[in-house]
């Protein structure tokens, strides 16, 4: 395979060590603007990993909160903030304790899915994952995003 060459971005953010396959999700749970600049690099090798994704996010300094998020999908992965082509700041995202949103209840009788009503949940267990609905106090038994 011939060696692929992913851009360098000045200003924004870096997601390395996506695990393969998963970029296009990380990409999607950030709600990053339309007219942002975005580079996906899709099943690029990997020492660490033997194949991995790249998310890279032009003018947008990612926070902590979202940050956490990716920790929902794909926990390894490395986050540089780039500022004048250097990187200025290294995120590690670690599982909340609680979300608001960006999940769904994966019981259909629950009131956030019969409701327009924006999902919470609680973080039991880190690993494995086990996640509860706020609402219905039911154990999520996939994780769907919103
Ligand atoms: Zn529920």
């Amino acid at each position: 395979m011939s060696e692929l060459k992913v851009k360098k971005i000045r200003n924004g953010t870096v997601i390395d060590h996506i695990d393969a396959g998963k970029a296009l999700m990380v990409y999607k749970i950030l709600n990053i603007p339309n007219e942002t600049s975005v580079m996906i690099a899709i099943n690029v090798p990997s020492k660490k990993k033997g194949k991995k994704d790249i998310l890279k996010i032009e003018g947008i300094e990612l926070k902590k909160k979202d940050v956490d998020k990716i920790s929902l999908i794909s926990p390894d992965v490395t986050i540089n903030i780039i500022r004048n082509g250097n990187v200025v700041k290294k995120l590690k995202p670690q599982i909340p304790d609680n979300i608001e949103g960006t999940l769904k209840c994966t019981n259909p009788n629950c009131i956030t899915n019969k409701e327009n009503i924006k999902g919470k949940f609680i973080i039991e267990n880190k690993n494995p994952l086990k996640i509860r609905c706020y609402y219905c106090e039911k154990v999520l038994n996939k994780i769907v995003f919103e």
